[in-house]
This record gives C-alpha cells, structure tokens and sequence, in this order.
C-alpha cells in the first residue's frame, strides 16, 4: 500500500463521469490521501438528516452538503444520488483496516 492516487481517474471512474463530477470531485477532501476506492452502492439518512453512502467495501461514507466548505447539490435529489451510484469514493476506513459499518436498509428513492 501507501500509493497515492495522482486524480479521480485513478479511481476508475469513466471521462465521463469525471467531467460532469468536476465541482463535486474538487469538494471531495480526501482524494489526496492514502485511502481505497470503492464504489457507491446505496444511500440511507442518519439521525441528524444527512445523506449516507453505503460503499462496496461494507463501509459507510457521509455525502453529505453542507455549503460553503463542502458543495454536493447532487446528494440532495434521487437523480442525483441515482448518478452517483457506482461512483468511487476514497475509503479512509478500509485504509485504517476498520471493521464494517452498521448499515440500516437503503434509502428506498423514487424512480
Ligand atoms: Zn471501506
């Protein structure tokens, strides 16, 4: 381990994606650090009313928007939430080697 990923791309995310991502990859604070991609499978909201995503590796990730320091409109609409399923997010967690989230069911959103 203690690779670095020199941009989003790394994390497998296609041009695509990146391109429409832009603001929201450039709010994203860890993506400098060590830390281990896995993908968006799911969201659900914790007591307080933010947005959770549910990652591939068992983790859970807060999403959530909380203007000015950190801008993500997208996770405030089912489309946008929708768009982000599969999208890598850096895990700290499974860097630090931390045990699974408890993981209440997901968000059940409107098609
Ligand atoms: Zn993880």
């Amino acid at each position: 381990m203690g690779r670095v990923f020199p941009s989003i791309q790394a994390f497998g995310n296609p041009p695509s994606v990146v391109e429409n991502m832009r603001h929201v990859l450039q709010s994203m604070p860890n993506l400098n650090s060590n830390v281990v991609p896995s993908a968006i499978t799911g969201y659900h909201v914790d007591d307080e009313g933010h947005w959770v995503a549910q990652l591939q590796c068992g983790h859970n990730q807060h999403v959530r928007h909380d203007p000015p320091l950190v801008r993500r409109e997208w996770v405030l609409t089912p489309k946008g939430r929708r768009s982000m399923l599969g999208f890598r997010l850096g895990c700290k967690k499974c860097r630090e080697s931390a045990p699974p989230d408890a993981r209440p069911p997901a968000a059940r959103e409107p098609s």
